[in-house]
């Protein structure tokens, strides 16, 4: 049975006890389960055991939920270990997402949540094309729209397909009636003349748009030529949006990202323990015994319940004195994460003024992008993000002071759009390895030293123990829907009569 308790002469613990959930179902042994973490995995975990009918308790060291969903609004601080404290000075009404922000359409799961839960959708801009292809490091090669170079690409690799398809190079590869077929699709693939060449095509923008009277056609700019092209800054980026997990329509909460976990909270009978920041977690009897310190008064306490999950950043686990076993423990031990800085301004929005609405322009260099806002079309003032850069370009910008890291990401701006830096107002930087509680934002299964097999031991329970959050899904810590995958994975072990 779960016993909470004061641990120690003098401690208390402000608010008192949570009242345990009310079972929705009656299964016939309800299940005491302590939830470690009130992220995305961590709220799961407690919203599905209560569906079951068992009873979660849910400790978040933090005061506030989330985790990684971590919306920044006006007046609010950002911590950095190490680091001087940052105040948001944004605007009423408006807000950055510092972690998640995006949620592709086919991310069921969190949309699954949003729809049961109601939380309000808009449409996040995530991909435009009229938004710039730019390399810092390159100045002397001009900013140039990525519609110009997505389409002028396009065509002159039809045309190229096409002249060797005519020409007899690939009649080994291809036979007649493909060839034929194929020809007649690149013309309009690629926008190709007559003579299946490509002069220029009004998909890649316009040196005239169309005019008021029906023979005012509009004219399209000169094609860039193959040279241009694969010279193009930032020139990879023009796939951005076929990665999956880029693609329209992308979602966004409407005003801001922590909607989602504060639904999630709202919906849990037993809302969430803050402050209550994890310091032991051992085995008792067959189930488990949690020690956690109020962070606002001191007191300790304790818990005891048949199980734990935990969705706790593995390497403050790894610091937990805990009763894992050595396999669990090294696992936990060995897992590093990677580094990711966002820096976002208040500003008025210039960028509309060149006819951009949403999406995201490729700078190259350590700020990476800028990132301009959905939901405020048009408003006065608007959040805009000036460099989100993560692996190493994250740690190169992290490592200078944040006054410095604002004014790069400001220059960045002031390059892509010249003058504009001068506008943006308020700057703030958020690094995901200083951040308390979170120190990273996600790992990379490919970099810092990460094994995938070697973490694979924390897909079992060890013992009472089980193990959620995003970093344990092949999402590695990316996107919420691996949180929830694997907080989902970890509730139907926990509810397995085999375990422990
Ligand atoms: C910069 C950035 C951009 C991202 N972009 C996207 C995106 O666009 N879309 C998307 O879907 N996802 C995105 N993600 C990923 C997404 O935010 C995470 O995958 C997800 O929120 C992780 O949820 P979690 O519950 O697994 O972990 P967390 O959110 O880290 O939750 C762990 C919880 O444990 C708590 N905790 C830590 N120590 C203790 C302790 N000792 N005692 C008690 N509690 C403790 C923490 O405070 C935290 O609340 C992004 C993340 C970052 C950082």
């Amino acid at each position: 049975m779960l016993l909470l308790g004061r641990l120690g002469a003098g401690a208390a613990v402000a608010g008192g006890f949570p009242t345990l959930a009310r079972a929705a179902v009656s299964p016939e042994k309800p299940l005491r389960i302590i939830v470690l973490g009130a992220g995305i995995a961590g709220l799961s975990a407690a919203y599905e055991l209560q569906k079951a009918g068992h009873q979660p308790v849910v400790l978040e060291a933090r005061g506030r939920v989330g985790g990684r969903v971590w919306t920044l609004r006006g007046g609010d601080r950002i911590r950095h270990t190490g680091l001087e404290d940052q105040t948001v000075g944004f605007d009423d009404g408006l807000y950055l997402n510092a972690g998640a922000a995006r949620i592709p359409s086919h991310h069921e799961h969190i949309l699954g949540y949003c729809r049961e839960l109601g939380v309000p959708l808009e449409v996040m801009v995530n991909s435009s094309r009229s938004t710039w292809l730019y390399d810092q490091a390159r100045p002397e090669a001009a900013r140039v729209r990525q519609r110009e170079v997505i389409n002028d690409l396009r065509g002159a690799l039809s045309e190229l397909l096409e002249k060797a398809l005519a020409g007899g190079s690939l009649d080994e590869q291809v036979d007649a009636d493909t060839r034929k077929r194929l020809a007649e699709f690149l013309k309009s693939y690629g926008d190709l003349g007559d003579a299946y060449d490509y002069r220029g095509s009004t998909r890649a923008g316009l040196l005239k748009p169309a005019g008021a009277t029906a023979n005012q056609a509009p004219a399209a700019l000169p094609p860039l030529t193959l040279r241009q092209l694969v010279d193009s800054p930032s020139l990879s980026m023009v796939l951005f949006e076929e990665n999956i997990l880029m693609q329209a329509t992308m979602l966004q909460p409407v005003g801001g990202m922590d909607r989602i976990p504060a639904a999630m909270a709202a919906a849990l009978h037993a809302p969430p323990v803050l402050n209550a920041e994890v310091r032991e977690i051992r085995r008792h009897g067959s189930g488990v015994r949690i020690v956690w310190r109020d962070r606002e008064t001191g007191a300790e306490s304790a818990a005891d319940a048949d199980r734990a999950i935990v969705t706790i950043p593995l390497p403050i686990l790894a610091r937990i004195p805990a009763d894992f076993s050595p396999g669990t423990a090294a696992a936990i031990a060995r897992v590093r994460l990677s580094e990711s800085v966002k820096v976002g301004f208040q500003s008025a929005p210039f960028w509309e003024a060149e006819q951009i609405y949403g999406g995201i322009s490729f700078t190259g260099g350590d700020t990476r992008l800028v990132w301009y806002p959905s939901g405020t079309f048009m408003k006065p003032k608007q959040v805009l993000i000036a460099a989100y850069a993560s692996r190493a370009q994250g740690r190169s910008l992290a490592a200078r002071p944040i006054a410095e890291q604002i004014a790069i990401a400001r220059a960045s701006v002031d390059r892509l759009h010249p003058g504009h830096g001068a506008d943006l107002k308020g700057g703030v930087a958020v690094n995901w390895s200083r951040v308390p509680f979170s120190e990273g934002p996600w790992l990379e299964w490919d970099d810092d030293g990460n094994d995938m097999a070697a973490t694979k031991v924390l897909d079992d329970p060890d013992g009472p123990f089980l193990f959620a959050g995003s970093h344990l899904s092949h999402y590695s810590g990316h996107w919420q829907e691996g949180a929830i995958l694997s907080a989902k994975r970890a509730v139907s072990l926990a509810l397995q009569e085999n375990v422990p």
